[in-house]
């Protein structure tokens, strides 16, 4: 039994997160730098009203530090620009668990004092917000839809936010997963995170805005298609161009899938070892 949890966690881990990452690990928190992009458009802001530390100039986020009595959200710094791609990843720095742990967007309506005390899925329990859970459902305005993977630690999370036709799409490990909400152009919309679990944390990776171009919407399609990406790659030069300019939308375990099972291998080797540690 205690295999198969594990092999279903290594599905959650991003192929940047090599053994290095799980023997450096305290308190069961990553602690590594793997995927940061080191571009805040935003950052996270304090709320008096949530059970959170904000640290790594307020990138690093620890939800309900020494227990949990209920639900704890953050909102980002600004609405997001209209008009305008706005992409921010969420890296899972410790284990998931219980009622719920969402990314999201909200608009400035959604309260955060009422829920305080309730264990609750808060992002899309009403028509003011927009959530992914870490069980692999999306959720708005009560409405639970299923969605994608769960995730959990050491997973990435992007989102893509397009303010340009007003959708949503989220990012597992840098693989897109489809559009989860349509309808959002009209919405002043902000960044959100919601967690209901005892010392859960997560670090912003990057925070991007960007105008909308014919090489972004090109880079999209390819990227959805295994096929043509395997043609684009192969034209010399060209993907070095597009990484550096479009880094956060390139999945790096097609390049490196054979090395990740090797990988894999001794994370789970190494993630036994530090469940019995933790254990003793
Ligand atoms: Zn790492």
């Amino acid at each position: 039994m205690e295999y198969d949890q594990n092999q279903l966690m290594l599905k959650y881990v991003n192929p940047m997160c090599t053994e290095k990452c799980w023997n450096n690990m305290i308190d069961g928190k990553l602690q590594c730098n793997c995927a940061d992009g080191d571009i805040y458009s935003w950052k996270w802001e304090k709320h008096e009203d949530t059970c959170a530390i904000l640290t790594k100039d307020n990138c690093e986020v620890i939800f309900h530090p020494v227990y949990s009595s209920g639900t704890a959200a953050l909102r980002g710094t600004t609405s997001f620009t209209k008009n305008v791609h706005h992409f921010w990843e969420m890296k899972m720095l410790s284990n998931l668990y219980g009622t719920d742990v969402m990314v999201g967007v909200g608009t400035s309506k959604v309260v955060f004092s009422v829920w305080g005390n309730r264990f609750f899925s808060l992002l899309g329990c009403n028509k003011f917000s927009w959530g992914y859970s870490y069980n692999g459902e999306i959720h708005h305005d009560n409405v639970r839809t299923c969605y994608g993977s769960r995730f959990g630690l050491g997973s990435l999370i992007g989102v893509h936010l397009d303010m340009c036709k007003g959708t949503l799409e989220y990012y597992m490990n840098r693989r897109p997963l489809g559009i989860a909400f349509k309808g959002l152009k009209t919405h002043e919309l902000y960044p959100m995170i919601c967690s209901t679990a005892a010392q859960s944390a997560m670090k912003m990776t990057f925070a991007i805005s960007v105008e909308s171009s014919l090489q972004l919407m090109c880079l999209q399609l390819i990227l959805k298609h295994p096929q043509l990406y395997n043609q684009f790659k192969n034209i010399p030069g060209l993907k070095r161009i597009y990484e550096n300019n479009f880094f956060w939308l390139f999945p790096k375990e097609y390049e490196d899938s054979k090395r990740r099972v090797k990988n894999d291998g001794k994370s789970l080797k190494r993630r036994k070892m530090i469940k019995s540690k933790q254990n003793e």
